[in-house]
């Protein structure tokens, strides 16, 4: 945004791009094979540094889009560092090769799983959570033994560049490196035979990126985004739904890939949650958000133009204004905003919304809401506010998403526990915890023969006797 201090990132040149790779490929064995003893004693580094910089990063996203420095914490540094607790305490467990069973017909032999890192791994971020989208990821690339070459966000330069300071300090770039620059940045990077490639961004990027990684057959993590729609049906708790949703459309401005982009409400609750929502919202930010230290920025004039120019599309086509509605371009600010009557072939409809606007719809009959969802690609989250089990299991059952929260919205992203991400246009692949590692790891089926096996009494050259052994094998196990 226009109080951004720093000079614009500036491209890494591809000498330089061809070196860290190939630096990093030489290193992979080395680095694969570290014990989890050494890479927790990597993870205690990473964790230690953002703790240490923990006053240089809200300054950078201060600078970036004027992001309290509390919030910050809460979907910035806190998200990292319970990642890495999470990791630190479980990956004995996941790095451990797993016995499974063996089938009567291969006795004589036994099998383990062994997890191998996948190698050298791209990793491209977004700009809406530059550190956590970043680092994130880096702990379960970390945790899997992968070495790392990091592409951050060009839109949020002060963050990319305490993050370059950060891990340069911490990390030699054999293992981790910070390669900053822009689109053209990442298309040379994208022309390298990545081993995995961890790509968080638009899913119109993604499929570049996919493209990109089928020509080597690297394997691909696409977290993407898109609409995720809210439902309140007629049995929800009214105050807390308002709450929560606003709480949820206008964190990080809006800029949120699993925010509620679009809400249905029952007809018999609407007016009562637009007068919830209007309380909460002048409760978080007061009659002027403008004047609130709390409410962040759009992150430039590009995305400024982009969300205003949805609004304005929406207003051409007789969405009413419910609340908000301002706009001032010398600062990317647009207030926490409100619309009903937008019309479904409006931009704000058509095109995932990423900003503090929210249009919202009433209904009466929960199968139409579940047909208009459905008729769109598969949202990232779907959010369901309700107090009736019935309904809640009814669309859950009958809709698909990434990930859901029941009378909340976001709050799946903080659970360790769950894996997140999306599911086709919304994503590909999942990312957090025991699933982050899985996803920088290669399953590696290992066989072992102990003595000989029934099998080899049915090889070659074929006869009747074993043609019967193998009608019995066939038959049996
Ligand atoms: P973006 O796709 O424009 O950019 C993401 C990254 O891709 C940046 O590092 C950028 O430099 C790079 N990039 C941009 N164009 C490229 C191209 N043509 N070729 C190669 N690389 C390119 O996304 P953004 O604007 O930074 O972030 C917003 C999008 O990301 C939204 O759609 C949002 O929903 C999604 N998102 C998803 C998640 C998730 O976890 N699923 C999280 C945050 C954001």
């Amino acid at each position: 945004m226009n109080t951004a201090v720093s000079e614009p990132v500036v491209d890494t040149q591809i000498e330089d791009i061809q070196r860290i790779f190939d630096l990093q490929q030489k290193h992979q064995y080395e680095l694969g094979n570290t014990t989890a003893a050494q890479r927790i004693a990597k993870l205690n580094k990473l964790h230690d540094a953002v703790l240490r910089y923990r006053p240089e990063i809200k300054e950078a996203l201060y600078q970036d889009y004027r992001k309290h420095p509390s919030e910050v914490d809460l979907t910035e540094i806190y998200p990292v560092t319970s990642e890495i607790k999470h990791t630190k305490r479980n990956i004995r467990s996941w790095m451990s090769s797993k016995r499974v069973p063996t089938p009567l017909a291969l006795m004589g032999s036994s099998s383990r799983v062994v997890y191998e890192p996948k190698g050298v791994v791209l990793l491209i971020s977004p700009w809406n959570f530059p550190i956590n989208l970043t680092l994130g990821p880096l702990v379960s690339a970390i945790a899997a033994g992968n070495t790392v070459i990091i592409k951050p966000s060009e839109m949020t330069p002060n963050a990319s560049g305490v993050m370059k300071k950060l891990l340069g300090e911490i990390f030699e770039e054999k293992e981790i490196a910070v390669l900053e620059g822009g689109v053209s940045t990442s298309t040379e990077l994208l022309k390298l035979p990545f081993n995995h490639i961890f790509f968080t961004g638009a899913p119109s990027i993604g499929k570049i990126v996919m493209r990109a990684a089928a020509e080597h057959l690297s394997s691909v993590t696409l977290e993407l985004g898109g609409k995720s729609p809210t439902i309140v049906d007629e049995t929800a708790n009214v105050e807390t739904a308002a709450r929560r949703i606003a709480w949820g459309k206008f964190v990080n401005n809006g800029q949120v890939c699993i925010a509620p982009d679009y809400l249905f409400v029952h007809e018999s609750k609407q007016e009562e949650f637009m007068a919830a929502f209007k309380k909460n919202m002048t409760a978080f930010y007061s009659e002027d958000a403008s004047k609130e230290s709390s409410y962040a920025r759009i992150v430039n004039g590009k995305h400024y133009n982009r969300v205003k120019g949805y609004v304005d599309d929406a207003m051409s086509k007789g969405a009413k204004m419910e609340a908000g509605g301002n706009f001032d371009e010398s600062q990317d600010y647009i207030s926490p905003t409100l619309m009903t009557n937008v019309a479904k072939d409006s931009k704000l409809m058509t095109e995932e919304i990423f900003g503090p606007v929210l249009p919202v719809y009433s209904f009466t009959n929960i199968d139409t809401v579940i047909d208009e969802i459905n008729s769109r690609e598969k949202p990232l989250a779907l959010y369901i506010y309700s107090s009736k089990k019935k309904n809640i299991n009814y669309i859950l059952a009958n809709t698909r998403a990434g990930g859901s929260c029941i009378n909340h919205n976001a709050a799946h992203f903080f659970n360790t526990n769950l894996p997140f991400g999306g599911s086709n246009n919304s994503g590909i692949g999942k990312a957090h915890g025991h699933a982050g590692f899985l996803e920088f790891s290669n399953e590696r089926g290992v066989f072992k023969q102990h003595i000989p096996n029934a099998l080899e009494l049915l090889l070659p050259p074929y006869n009747d006797f074993k043609q019967k052994l193998i009608d019995l094998t066939i038959k049996w196990f």
